[in-house]
């Protein structure tokens, strides 16, 4: 048996790997810098090109690009009619942004627990979950792999509330051969450095309804027109007349950040091609080692996998998950655990939530981890990521 590092022995290698890191290339380069120097800094021309590149990408008939995947998700919660009084029933394995969203408008979030084998929110535990506050749901495409769309638009038909799609890991990823982003009533994508295309801070919404899409303009940029035909009061002033009708926010993105992601949307499908090749090296390593466990995926979801998650099968271990997790990173393979339960959090606690709501995805959270995934590494990078977490396994294991 090999020593750990973490008890003397030699590190699988010399430099540190991380999770996840964004792939800027020398033509993504050179498009910022053009539109730098280019009359338009802020909103203009490319974010034009943006949405309606992304609007065709996705199959969705209308994007609106807004500066967050956080903005993303209030824009939708607004647009849907989000307000005091209503509910909005989301997943507690997300970042916190996907349940924030509810808070921000004055609505609850309401926690449905997840499939434990593909760790995506269960249309069963959602349907317990409906009341006649019910608004919309929140369902995220959790680590890139699509939720069971057809079973959440039945429950969203049934009930009459909104589907908000959290596609923040799963551009790139299709349903029954469908892209994310044509299926919701509105989805919303994240392109933070970590996510597979980046714009640095960046997100957008796509949908195919025109009334949210001019719900949806209006949020992300102060709730003002410059339409005539929107416009309430009869007597336009002259050419400077705007009007705003309703309250909105300053969410827009800037034309530099949309010309670098346009070049990245360009380099999607490599990207992706790249991850599914990492994750199925993966998978095959990992198959029969004892003591972990891997993400199960359904057949409908063609995944470009943003996260690549190994789950502890902590009764067949000797080690704890923070044991395992030191291990890994003395063999200088950083790890990140994604993600703590959101209603675990001090400020959820304090709204009243409690431990134990969604007892399959706490289970999951205490044995989950995510192991580098990112386009950049190179087949060494992942061998030495198989080397330690079989090297950490084989130790630990019990048999
Ligand atoms: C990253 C992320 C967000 C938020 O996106 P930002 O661009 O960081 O604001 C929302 N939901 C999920 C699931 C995410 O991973």
């Amino acid at each position: 048996m090999e020593l750990l590092a973490i008890h003397g022995g030699t590190p699988v290698r010399t430099n540190k790997i991380y999770y996840g890191r964004q792939c800027i290339e020398d033509d993504d380069v050179r498009a910022v810098a053009e539109t730098l120097v280019g009359p338009y800094i802020t909103c203009g021309p490319k974010v034009r090109e943006l949405e309606l590149k992304l609007a065709h990408f996705t199959g969705a008939k209308y994007a609106v690009v807004v500066s967050n995947g956080t903005a993303a998700l209030h824009c939708a919660c607004i647009a849907a009619g989000i307000g005091p009084g209503d509910e909005v029933i989301t997943t507690p394995l997300t970042f916190a942004a996907s349940a924030n969203c509810a808070l921000y408008c004055g609505a609850k979030p309401v926690f449905a627990d997840v499939d434990p084998e593909t760790y995506n929110i269960d249309p069963q535990s959602i349907r317990t979950r409906i009341t006649e506050r019910t608004k919309a749901i929140v369902a995220v495409d959790f680590t890139g792999q699509s939720v069971k769309n057809d079973e959440i638009r039945k429950i969203c038909d049934d009930y009459g509330l909104v589907f908000i799609e959290d596609a923040a890991h799963a551009i790139g990823t299709t349903y029954k051969g469908k892209e994310v982003g044509s299926l919701a009533d509105m989805t919303c994508f994240s392109f933070h450095p970590v996510k597979t295309i980046t714009s640095g801070e960046g997100g957008a919404i796509t949908t195919n309804d025109p009334d949210l899409y001019n719900k949806l303009v209006l949020a992300h940029t102060h709730g003002i027109t410059h339409e005539e035909q929107e416009m309430e009061e009869t007597e336009i002033e002259g050419p400077w007349y705007y009007e705003q009708i309703s309250l909105g926010y300053n969410y827009r993105l800037t034309d530099f950040q949309a010309a670098l992601l346009i070049s990245q949307l360009n380099k999607l499908e490599r990207f992706k091609q790249r991850r599914k090749e990492i994750v199925e090296t993966y998978n095959e390593a990992f198959k029969d080692l004892d003591g972990i466990i891997l993400q199960k995926e359904i057949a409908e979801s063609d995944t470009c996998r943003h996260l690549y998650i190994i789950q502890l099968d902590l009764d067949k271990l000797t080690c704890t998950r923070r044991e395992f997790f030191d291990a890994m990173s003395a063999e200088n393979v950083q790890c990140q655990i994604h993600y703590i339960p959101v209603y675990w959090f001090p400020h959820y606690k304090r709204l009243g939530y409690t431990k134990g709501l969604c007892p399959i995805a706490e289970n999951i959270y205490n044995g989950i981890m995510s192991i580098p995934l990112y386009p950049l590494l190179s087949d060494s990078d992942v061998e030495d990521v198989i080397h330690a977490v079989k090297k950490i396994a084989t130790y630990y294991s019990k048999k």
